[in-house]
């Protein structure tokens, strides 16, 4: 079977991986960045224990590089601005191993190095036409402007993420559901004197600060903030280092250690923040008749509030991979994913109740230490299919 897939990015990069060796499968992966241009991509982001389960049990050698290239996730804190604990778990309660801490740049390099002679770099999705045999073709284009036409696939898998190119050609544009909470993030590369390890979140009000530290002596920080209604933009004045200095301060002034550090590095790093709208798409997992397969954020794109954006990535093309592996197509694929992933984003929007307007931010934080709360974390950190719970679907 020839796949093609487009995107090597988090969900391209796993399925490729799983079906490197596999008989039978010729699999070509085509993105748009050329080659090693993710050296300094992004900033940093944390992978739930799911997908670390998921890379253990299909994928050990990439699970064990990972792990060499991170920091473990072994603890979740929530506190006020001024330092009053309101929550704090050790993830191994509800997991059976702890997930990762490490830079966009890194998880890029981990997951792409294993597929790197599969790829072609520099090569963006433009069009999709039709064969004479039914098959679908990837029209790309190179940096020049030369159009390529690589050949015929019996299936072609979006891996190309939230903006996906594939999505729309085959399925049209996704409207997104904005929810009217600004998200900001920076990387700290340098932060010796950081007062914090492990994820913390902090709030004032609904304004929310979540951090961690980096392999490399770095520390990411992303910040949230209820905006004046659902689709508004984020403003010019929000985004200077006075706004941003506070949001994140308690009336009387009074910040604990770590959030008078973040307040001090935020004001200071103002103009290099990413900013963006927390928003999530409809799920869409399969288009022209099965013959393209949606994975990622180009299947379903969510808030980032529990970290499972990455994370499902991971655990679709492990899933994706050992399904067609045994045969199976795109529908299987929407079998095996979509009622998790739906149970995945009720979940992480519910978490997101104490970041909007009227959300008790106290009340909030401290429900999540109930057990309805921690049995709906042990469901999204253990849930996740060995090779041997997929039977063959044809022969
Ligand atoms: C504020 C914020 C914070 C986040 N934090 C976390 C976190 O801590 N943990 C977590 O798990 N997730 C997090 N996420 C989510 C995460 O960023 C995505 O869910 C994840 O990257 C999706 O992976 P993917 O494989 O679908 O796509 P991506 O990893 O985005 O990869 C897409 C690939 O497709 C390529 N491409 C795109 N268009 C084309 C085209 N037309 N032709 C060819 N190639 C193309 C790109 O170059 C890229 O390599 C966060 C998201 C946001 C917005």
């Amino acid at each position: 079977m020839r796949i093609g897939i487009i995107g090597c990015g988090v969900a391209g990069s796993v399925l490729a991986e799983m079906l490197r060796e596999a008989p039978g499968f010729a699999v070509d992966v085509f993105d748009r960045m050329a080659r090693g241009e993710e050296a300094e991509a992004g900033t940093g982001l944390n992978c739930g224990p799911n997908a670390m389960k998921a890379l253990r049990l299909h994928l050990p050698a990439r699970h064990a590089a990972l792990r060499a290239a991170s920091l473990p996730w072994t603890r979740w804190i929530i506190e006020t601005a001024e330092g009053q604990r309101l929550f704090d778990l050790d993830l191994r309660e509800v997991a059976e191993e702890p997930g990762i801490r490490l830079r966009w740049s890194e998880l890029y390099r981990q997951l792409r190095g294993p597929v790197a002679d599969a790829t072609h770099h520099g090569l963006e999705l433009v069009a999709v036409e039709e064969d004479a045999a039914g098959r679908l073709v990837p029209v790309l284009e190179a940096p020049d402007g030369a159009r390529l036409r690589p050949r015929g696939y019996e299936l072609l898998v979006a891996g190309d993420g939230r903006y996906s190119a594939l999505r729309r050609l085959t399925a049209g544009v996704p409207q997104p559901a904005l929810h009217g909470i600004a998200m900001t993030r920076l990387l700290v590369p340098d932060a010796a004197d950081c007062p914090f390890d492990e994820y913390g979140q902090w709030f004032n009000g609904n304004a929310r600060l979540l951090a961690y530290r980096l392999p490399g002596g770095a520390a990411y920080i992303a910040g949230g903030f209820p905006l004046a209604s659902a689709s508004a933009e984020i403003a010019p004045e929000a985004r200077t280092a006075a706004f941003q200095r506070a949001l994140y301060t308690p009336p009387d002034g009074q910040a604990c250690p770590a959030v008078a550090w973040m307040v001090e590095r935020l004001a200071a790093g103002v103009g290099q923040i990413h900013w963006a709208r927390l928003q999530d798409a409809p799920l869409l997992r399969t288009a022209a008749a099965g013959r393209v397969l949606f994975l990622g954020d180009a299947a379903h794109a969510m808030v980032p509030t529990l970290g499972q954006g990455a994370t499902q990535a991971i655990e679709d093309g492990v899933v994706a991979g050992a399904l067609l592996r045994r045969g199976g197509g795109a529908e299987d694929v929407a079998a095996w994913r979509d009622t998790r992933i739906d149970f995945v984003r009720r979940f992480s929007l519910e978490a997101t109740d104490t970041m909007f307007p009227g959300g008790d931010p106290v009340a909030g934080s401290i429900a999540k230490g109930e057990p309805e709360f921690l049995a709906k974390l042990r469901r999204l950190y253990t849930d996740v299919p060995g090779p041997e719970e997929f039977a063959p679907v044809r022969v």
